[in-house]
Formats: structure tokens, sequence, C-alpha cells
């Protein structure tokens, strides 16, 4: 029989000598020796039924950072776990290479900028050092554990990769989904490109609003530059102070344009002077009226943020630069009325941060159809349920197509040229791609005018357009029609790229295959730092995984990211809940050391199981599995976890142990039954453990059955046995509330206790564990205690007897104390003191019994209903 493969077999210690202490880094090494990658390659001819999961490429910064590992770490307890199940799993691995941080940090490296080399030369080093991070991030993630199947591994810069990227482009173009256009888009004036909508993130920035005379009427603007770019003047129609001007032209100062006065009802009368200017564009309200009432284009500001030649003396300013002159101008030439600060919520770009400009350009876009996207999204299962909306939302509010032209170099490049005779755009066959239409010609002269000189497309596309296909990818797509393994039935992702990762690409596979991506997706939180805020250098709450790896192992770190929150939750990293990981790992590993040897070589033995303890640890083991079982088909790995951890520490350490030690112990024949019971408990118990502590749960398996946890199946097990249920919890917490009594009283836990009898309602055979756990004579009864019930004294409550009775109160305690017995179990309403005869307050004592059985005088415990009558030892 194989039992495990690859070479470092022969450093497998021998199955059964457990050391005492658990040598994370030592066992985790061993065992990443020993695994083999093709354990867990997809098998694209087994008729077992798939599970493919739609894996999240990561950008290479060579930096596998916690917010990855966490997510990471959930795709592998999904990944594991239905391995188990018998699932024909894929856990592929890709990295979305393509971008603007790899291109600067190239500029940084070599000391160049992108245009002192040629394009090709570029990109030969934005891959080179792409290559370079991949491979320091795979390391990061083999220490952590995870079963990826490397066979299915993808990188989008090589050209397998990102001539899927442009057939799909080509596709997409040939259906009427990609179009070219002139037409207004975010632009990074300082990354020097389109982005998309989605890229846009909205900040609060402190900006001066000018108020100054605009050909006699006051506007108030917080980019007087862009005067220059001025098309209009708008008012409310309803403003009766500008009533005066309707229907009349204006002469925009320092630049001469005449412009029109427009009346619309979205002009708010009461932000600024009531009146506003238009320009092409100031933002995307600026669009929309251009729009509407066909004005002119005046392109004051390029690509690269300075002043155009409309603009007059300030042309080749920057934009801030010239903001300042015009104001400075405005107050020489009389017409500052004022300038105030204001907060303003500004787009900027999502990597960079640099405010955005709105600039009308020739770029290339994808048709959103929003209802396409929102079907298939509501065909798509959404875990947590709440994240639809998130997705539903932003959709709702799209109002432009998505813009997947890009003005960089390390990207997709788009397949097309245009003719130079005559402009005819002209596309490469599917069969010629990958293509850089930079680098290479078309196959064939210009089918219009068979010209031979072509121009070609030096933008490229937007990295979505890479990623957005990774589902259509792994599923085998070859560009014709839907991917023979479409759907997949998850996708693991964040929820901070839920507007673009998780939506562009419902909206590329819906475009190309008519289909929902995947059955599932399941959007997991972000990592937050100990000081509760999102982990940033500025802040200096970074924690890398390394970090935790070298000082708690892997295991640990992998325990912490499923304890650490429901999925779709932000977890807040904590110190505190590894070490709790790596306490319960030492607990366990106790556990393991214990009952490793007792079982010996009867691991997976069919004993029977009889005692009443042994069927009540089988039955809570059961309904363990049960919780455990449901909450990972909910990807509720905080609640499995919980589970198996409740499971192992109270009810199998801390009760069913402790309970039956004695008897494993003894020559007892009913012995064989806790082995069995053992036997049973730490097998679904390891095989519970796998997909969340991969390296601890095949160490403790290796030592039980001297193979591989990870080619098990999942626990099924299912004994349940109502009565042992109900007694065995009885009997722990008989056996528990004695052990207190021994302790409280300072006896030794292994003292002999004497004799104890127990009155239960129902009869109670426990094959004298209680009797050995305690030390004990044990007698179980069913009849009545015929208890005897004497006052031995009585406890006075002195906050009651000291203010009523002051300085006669030692006189009043020696007259109870003298009271006949039945007086003091219930006291007189008065008595008799010093001849006076007083009220005695409710409460002042209470009486102390003793009891006896038979005459013999016992200590009586209660739990429930159960008595315990104690007879002490001597
Ligand atoms: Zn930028
Ligand atoms: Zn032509």
């Amino acid at each position: 029989m194989r039992r495990y493969n690859g070479n470092g077999r022969r450093n497998l210690p021998p199955a059964g000598e457990i050391p005492k202490h658990y040598d994370f880094t030592e066992v985790e090494e061993r065992w990443q020796r020993t695994w083999r990658d093709e354990d867990n390659y997809f098998d694209r001819r087994s008729p077992r039924p798939r599970y493919i999961i739609d894996t999240p490429p990561p950008y290479p910064t060579g930096n596998f950072h916690i917010g990855n590992a966490l997510n990471w770490c959930y795709i592998d307890f999904i990944a594991r776990y239905r391995r188990m199940q018998g699932f024909n799993v894929m856990f592929p691995q890709g990295w979305d290479c393509h971008g603007l941080p790899t291109e600067v940090k190239v500029e940084e490296e070599h000391g160049i900028t992108k245009n002192d080399v040629s394009r090709e030369e570029f990109r030969r080093m934005c891959r080179e050092l792409t290559a370079r991070n991949i491979e320091l991030m795979r390391r990061t993630m083999r220490r952590l554990g995870f079963s990826t199947d490397w066979s299915n591994e993808y990188v989008t810069m090589l050209p397998e990769y990102f001539s899927k990227t442009q057939r799909s482009f080509l596709r997409m173009f040939h259906s009427g989904y990609i179009y070219q256009a002139e037409h207004p888009v975010n632009f990074c004036i300082r990354c020097e490109t389109a982005i998309a909508f989605a890229e846009v993130t909205y900040q609060e920035r402190e900006t001066t609003l000018t108020t100054f005379d605009f050909d006699g009427v006051e506007i108030a603007t917080t980019r007087p530059e862009l005067l220059a770019a001025c098309v209009a003047v708008a008012v409310n129609p309803d403003d009766e102070r500008f009533t005066r001007l309707h229907g009349k032209e204006l002469t925009v100062p320092f630049f001469g344009q005449r412009v029109p006065v427009l009346q619309d009802g979205a002009v708010d009368p009461t932000f600024g002077t009531g009146a506003v200017m238009i320009c092409t564009f100031g933002d995307k309200q600026d669009f929309h009226w251009w729009k509407e009432y066909n004005l002119p284009l005046r392109k004051a500001i390029d690509r690269k943020g300075t002043m155009t030649g409309i603009a007059g003396k300030y042309a080749g300013m920057r934009v801030e630069d010239a903001r300042k002159a015009i104001a400075g101008d405005m107050k020489k030439a009389n017409l500052l009325r004022g300038e105030k600060r204001i907060t303003q919520r500004v787009g900027t770009c999502w990597r960079c941060k640099t405010p955005i400009e709105i600039l009308s350009e020739r770029q290339w876009f994808i048709r959103v159809k929003h209802d396409e996207i929102l079907r298939a999204a509501r065909e798509v299962t959404w875990i947590p349920e709440y994240m639809r909306t998130r997705l539903e939302n932003w959709v709702a509010q799209m109002e432009w197509d998505w813009c997947i032209s890009r003005q960089r170099i390390f990207a997709t490049p788009i397949p097309v040229w245009f003719c130079d005779a005559c402009g005819e755009m002209i596309l490469p066959s599917e069969d010629d791609l990958p293509v850089d239409p930079t680098v290479a010609l078309p196959k064939a002269p210009c089918p219009k005018c068979g010209g031979v000189k072509f121009t070609p497309e030096e933008d490229v596309l937007d990295t979505w357009m890479d990623s957005s296909i990774s589902v259509l990818h792994v599923t085998g797509w070859d560009g014709s029609g839907t991917p023979p393994l479409f759907p997949a039935q998850l996708r693991p992702q964040g929820h901070d790229i839920i507007r673009t990762w998780a939506c562009y690409t419902i909206l590329r596979s819906v475009a190309l295959t008519g289909q929902k991506p995947w059955e599932g997706i399941l959007v997991n939180g972000m990592v937050l730092g100990e000081d509760g805020f999102k982990m940033s250098k500025s802040r200096g709450n970074i924690i890398q995984p390394e970090e935790i790896l070298g000082k708690y192992g892997a295991d640990s770190f992998r325990q912490w990211s499923a304890s650490g929150a429901a999925t779709g939750s932000d977890v807040m990293f904590n110190w505190n809940d590894v070490v709790a990981a790596s306490r319960l790992q030492t607990k366990l590993w106790n556990i393991v050391r214990f009952i490793l040897p007792k079982i010996g070589d009867r691991a997976g033995g069919t004993g029977e199981v009889t005692a009443l303890a042994d069927r009540w640890l089988l039955d809570r083991l059961s309904g363990t599995v049960a919780e455990v079982t449901s909450a990972m088909e909910a990807y509720a790995f905080d609640q499995a976890l919980k589970a198996i951890r409740e499971f192992a520490w109270n009810i199998l350490a801390d009760e069913y142990i402790e309970l039956v030690k004695g008897r494993l112990y003894s020559e007892e024949p009913e012995r064989e039954s806790a082995i069995a019971a053992l036997s049973i408990t730490l097998d679904a118990l390891i095989r519970m453990l796998a997909p969340f502590v991969p390296h601890f749960a095949e160490e403790c398996y290796h030592h039980l059955k001297g193979r591989s946890v990870h080619r098990e199946p999942w626990v099924e097990f299912g004994f349940r046995d109502a009565a042992a249920g109900e007694k065995g919890d009885l009997l722990t917490r008989i056996v528990s509330e004695l052990r207190t009594y021994k302790h409280d009283r300072g006896m030794a836990l292994n003292a002999p206790f004497g004799r104890l009898t127990i009155y239960t309602k129902s009869p109670v055979d426990d094959s004298g564990d209680a009797a050995r756990a305690l030390n004990a004579e044990v007698l179980w009864r069913t009849e009545e205690p015929l208890l005897e019930k004497r006052v031995q004294d009585v406890k006075f409550n002195m906050g009651i007897v000291g203010p009523a009775f002051k300085g006669r109160a030692r006189e009043f305690m020696d007259a109870v104390r003298r009271l006949p017995r039945e007086s003091l179990e219930n006291p007189p309403a008065a008595m008799v003191l010093g001849g006076d005869e007083v009220p005695v307050p409710a409460g002042a004592f209470t009486p102390n019994f003793t009891y006896a059985i038979g005459g013999k005088d016992v200590e009586i415990v209660t739990v429930g209903d159960v008595i315990v009558a104690v007879e002490r030892a001597p």
C-alpha cells in the first residue's frame, strides 16, 4: 500500500513514537517536503463531481500580505473540505501581472523613465520583475500550507493567457459589445491614463471657492482655470435674481469667447452665487449639460495635466499653477469678489490618489448592459447575501460604459491597426493571436483600399480585462461558446473589488457565454490592524504573515483566520488570538499524546462500545460532526472551529478523559469499550481538523493510522443514543461537582473520598467510572433517600442582628443558641431577652443542618434533582 509519496518519506518519524513537545517548525517543514503537488491536481478525466474555484489572481507585488493570506486560508479550507467529500477540486493559482505599479517599480529600480528604452525592452524589465515577485509570493503560500493546484497556474502577462484576453476582445468587438469613440473619460494625469469609474475613489479635500465677476454676473468656482474651457453659464429658471439674463450671451473674462446663459432646474440656487459656469469638463454634471444642450467642446487640459493652447497666456502651465495665476489676474483686474476655504468631495485615482480630470478622449469602451449583469448576479448565490446588494447598487449607478483602454505599456496590447491611406480599422484573425500591433503588421493589405501602411493602436487594455476572464480560463475556454467546465462552483474574493472584479467578470461571462460565471460567490472581509484601522505603511500597523509564521507557525495562523470572524466581516488582527490558537494546538497535542498509547495498535479496530461514558462521548461526537459539517457547508469557519474546540477541550479532555482515565489504566473488560470510543473519536477529530490545521492533523494521523489524513473522506458519523446522552451528562456533572467538592475542602483530587451514595430517578450503570475518577466507593440508588435532617447550629446575619440589638447582640445570640432545635428551624416571632419580650427580626439567623442516613452522619451534595450522600473517609 502506498502511504505517503515523495522524497520526504524517509524523514518521517516512526508512527506511534510521539515526542512530548510539538515542534511546529520541524513538523510543518517536514510535511511540506513530504506532500506532493500532484496530489492536489484537478483530474480532467475523473468521473467524480467537480468543484472549481475561481481563485483571485493577486497582483505580484512580491508581498503576499495578511489580507491575501486570510482570503487564501478560506479558499484552502474549502478546497480541502470538498476534496475530503469526494469532489474533484480545482484550486488554481493565477497572477494578475499587468499594471502601473510594476511600471513605476521598474522605473525606480533601473533609474529610468519608460520613455528612455523601447517599449519592448521596458516590457521585458516588467516581466522580469514580475517573475521574481511571483516566486517570493509562491514561497509564502507554500509556507502557509495551501493545497494549491499548481498544474493550473496562470500568469496573465504570458502569451498563453493574454492571447485569450485578446481573443475575448475580438469576440466582444464582433458581437458589438466593444466600440471605440471619443467620449469624456476619467483620466489620471499622474498615471497619464484613462481609468474606469470603478477605479475612482472619492475623498474629502479642502479647496478654495473663488467668487468673481463674470461679465457682470457673480460666479463662484473651485476651478477658475477652467474658464478657458467655459462653454455656457447656467442659472435656475425660478431664480429671480437672474431673470434679466434669460436668452442672453455673456463674454468669458480673459478668454473672450461668447457663451449662452442656460436655464436649468439642476442648478442649485443656494450654492455659491446661484449662477454656474459649464466647462468641458469640470465634473460629471458638466458632461450632462454639455450633451443635453449640444455645447461645443473646449479642451483646456491635456493628458499630462498642463494647459493647452486655448488657455492663451496660461498654456503650458500645470493645472494648479494656472489656477493660482488666474486668481491673481482676477485680483489685478479687479474682478475678484471673494475667496473662501471649503471642503469638497473630489474623485481621485484609486492607485495614486491624484484628483482625476474628465477629459474627452478617443478611447475603447465596453457597453454596460445593466439588465444582463443584474440577471446573472441574481442567479449566483452570494455569501453573505447582503453583498449582492452592493453589486446591484453599483450597477444601478453605472452611467458610462466601461472604458477599457489605457495609455500605458505593461499590459495586454489592443490588437488593432488603422490603415494610413483610408483609416480603415484592421483586426487580426483569432489564429494570429497573440499579437502586439506595435511590433507586428497585419497579414494582408487593407481590405478596403489595398494600402500597406498601418498605424498600430498604441493603447493597451485595462488589467481588469485580463482578470475578468480568469473563470473562463480555468474552466477551459478556447474562445468558442461555453467552456467545458462552466460555470465554476465558487468565486472567493474581497468586498473591496465587487464593483471591479466581480462586476466585470459577470459582464464578460454573460457577453461571451450567455451564462453566469459561478454558482456561488464567497465575499470575505479585510484584515484591520491591531488598532482597528486598515493596515497601511503610514499608520505603521502592518503585520506580515511571515512574522506570525516564524513565531507560531502556519497552523496557528490558519486557525486565527478561521476563528477571526464570519466571512464577509472585517477581521481585526490580534496577537492574543494567534496565541490562543497555538495554545489549542498544544492542548490537542497533549490529548493525542495521552490517547495514542492507550489505543496502541487498535486504531480503527471495531471493538464494541458498551460503557455509558463511552456511548455518551460518541453521542456528543456525533452531534459535533453534524454541527461542524453544517457550518462548513455555510462557510462559517469560525463556528466550525469553535464546535471542534469545545468538543476537544471541554468534552473530550476535561470531562470524558478525566472520567475514564481510571478504566483505561485498569484491567476491567470494559477498558476495550473506552479504547474503541477513543479510537473512533480521535480519528473523527483529526479528520475534522484537517482542513484547518493540515500539518498538525497530518502529524497526528500519521501516528494514529500511518497514512495521510488528506486522502481520507470527510467524517460521516451518526451515533445517536439519547439515553446515554442524558445519563452521561448527569454522570459527568456529578463527577465534576464532586471533584469541586474535594477541591474546595483542600483534598487532593486522587485522595480517598469515602463512600458516595448517589440517588437518581432511574438506574445508572457507569461501569465504575465515577468510583475510579473520584477514588470513592460509589453506590447508585434509585429509591428515595431516607434522610434524617437535624439542625446542627445557626448562622447569624450580623447585618440584621447588629443594628437591631446593638449592645445586646451577644445576649440575643446566646439566647437563640439556647432555643429548642425546632425553634431554630422555624424562628419564633418574639422571644424574651433579660425579662423583655423583643421581636425577632426576619432573617436574623439561618439554621445549619446535618444529615444522617440510618443514623450515620452524611454530607449532602445536590446536583440538579440528584442527591449525593457523602460519607467522608476518616
Ligand atoms: Zn493615478
Ligand atoms: Zn485602407
